[in-house]
């Protein structure tokens, strides 16, 4: 099989959590029960997911000059991530999200994002060549707008083809579409891109298709536990979600796009695409955690799979 290359150009963070009885209120202090260090970053868990489900990727974001980003670069070499593009900048620390969750799951959040937020045109720049060999760039919108609207205009002068994820969801410029080999919102996003609360088929057809007139031809929206939704072209597919029991469904999106980039990085048709990612995201969903349930290659391969 010929595996060509991703780059995922995002944010990395360190998502501390704190379990507690409840949420303080403003002004309160409470005490709390356990306390976990877990990696995080949109950037980050999708360029795991790209590399435990075999993808050949290199990821580019910036950590600050602190302990928490040598970790997170460390554990990124430890995943057959390829670090030598990732950033550092000496005046600010690194990403971090404050969380505190209680006992009916119930949370709070603050992040912090440090670094990433001078993730600027420049660091891209002397990343252009291996942007150019790649055949995939993967980008979500935890770091700067303009950094994203540069990179994908740079991917796509050079012919690599430029998935975005537009999480969390905001408005994007006009111009950006045009760069874009494929979009893949969730249902939030896709609203909050055409104006359509996506419900249903129906609903989903029409958010779409505004999204794509806007000048990208495929448009992927996961609609949670019921799967995702294609537009390619003319054509229009519901791809049914593998039926699981979730536990924790953070991650999932992340997985998605990962496992939908590795695939199309491997030839695969945006149909079989999807069913791949249904697949991976559905097992992350059975699990605890967002970058400790990313799945691995060979947990994807059972007898009735595609892949
Ligand atoms: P996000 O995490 O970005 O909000 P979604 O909730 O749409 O994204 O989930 C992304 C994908 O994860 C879905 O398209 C689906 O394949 C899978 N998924 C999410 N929730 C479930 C679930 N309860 N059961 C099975 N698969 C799920």
């Amino acid at each position: 099989m010929n595996i060509q290359k991703i780059v995922v150009i995002g944010s990395c963070n360190t998502d501390m959590v704190v379990k507690t009885e409840r949420l303080p209120v403003p002004g309160e202090t409470v005490l709390g029960n356990s306390f976990m260090m877990n990696p995080g970053g949109k950037g980050a868990n999708q360029a795991v997911a790209i590399a435990r489900l075999g993808g050949d990727v290199t990821f580019i974001t910036k950590t600050g000059n602190d302990l928490f980003g040598r970790q997170s670069i460390e554990r990124y070499r430890e995943e057959n991530i390829n670090t030598d593009y990732i950033c550092s900048d000496h005046n600010l620390p690194s990403g971090v999200a404050l969380i505190m969750v209680d006992i009916q799951g119930e949370n709070c959040i603050v992040v912090a994002p440090g670094a990433n937020a001078t993730l600027n045109p420049q660091d891209i720049d002397k990343a252009k060549d291996i942007i150019e060999q790649a055949d995939i760039l993967l980008m979500q919108l935890e770091i700067p707008m303009r950094t994203v609207e540069y990179s994908a205009k740079l991917a796509f002068q050079r012919g690599t083809k430029v998935i975005l994820n537009p999480a969390p969801a905001t408005f994007l410029s006009d111009d950006l579409f045009k760069y874009l080999y494929a979009i893949i919102p969730n249902k939030t996003e896709a609203e909050m891109l055409s104006g359509i609360k996506v419900s249903d088929f129906k609903s989903a057809k029409q958010a779409a298709d505004i999204i794509a007139s806007k000048g990208t031809n495929i448009v992927v929206i996961t609609l949670g536990s019921e799967g995702a939704f294609i537009k390619e072209g003319n054509e229009y597919n519901l791809i049914k979600a593998e039926k699981v029991k979730a536990v924790d469904t953070t991650g999932a999106g992340d997985t998605f796009c990962g496992a939908f980039s590795v695939a199309i990085s491997e030839g695969l048709s945006i149909v079989e695409a999807v069913k791949m990612a249904n697949k991976a995201s559905a097992i992350t969903v059975t699990r605890p955690g967002a970058q400790s349930s990313i799945p691995y290659r060979k947990e994807l391969l059972s007898k009735d799979s595609i892949i």
